[in-house]
């Protein structure tokens, strides 16, 4: 497996550790020197994730990965807490031993965790996975957040907290209101 983080294609391992499901191997990437965990398990346990459009696509570990790294980049998370927060929710689905999941309980799931991991990575993943049907819903999630004193503004470059920006336009004009 490539380093999740750099890609470079070879790892030790660091761990290794036996788990109902298969074996679990903590690597570190030799390369980058990062940490990641790969678990083995038999391939009987195929799992499809169902999408919104009734699509069928087969569950993709990395696929998931890349989701919330984005929702969760420049966040100041604890080293491993991503790879951890995934192997959960790995674990969770495969606990289901169901063969097709809707991706709606996937990204609950997801929410769920970031949700007590980091208030910006969950508005951010939520607004993407949600699509916050009404808009009110995720003001009232950001009022919240800026009742609470943590900043929703956004550096440029950064990931937007919504897609159409209003986020960012709701932050700028609370700070007009302030001066
Ligand atoms: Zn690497």
């Amino acid at each position: 497996m490539n380093c999740p983080y750099c890609g470079y294609h070879d790892s030790k391992v660091i761990d290794s550790r036996n788990v109902n499901e298969g074996v679990r191997r903590r690597r570190q990437c030799l390369s980058c020197g990062s940490r990641f965990t790969t678990q083995e398990q038999l391939q009987s346990a195929s799992l499809f994730v169902i999408k919104k459009d009734k699509r069928r696509e087969e569950f993709s570990r990395d696929k998931l990965l890349t989701g919330i790294r984005k929702a969760c980049e420049k966040r100041p998370l604890p080293t491993g807490a991503i790879d951890k927060l995934i192997d959960d929710i790995e674990a969770e689905l495969y606990h289901l031993g169901k063969v097709e999941i809707p991706s709606a309980v996937i990204g609950d799931m997801v929410m769920e965790r970031l949700k007590s991991l980091d208030n910006i990575a969950y508005i951010r993943f939520a607004s993407v996975y949600r699509e916050f049907a009404d808009i009110s819903d995720l003001k009232q999630e950001v009022d919240t957040l800026v009742g609470s004193g943590i900043s929703v503004l956004r550096p440029t470059g950064q990931l937007s907290l919504l897609p159409n920006n209003r986020a960012g336009r709701l932050a700028r004009s609370r700070r007009r209101r302030r001066r």
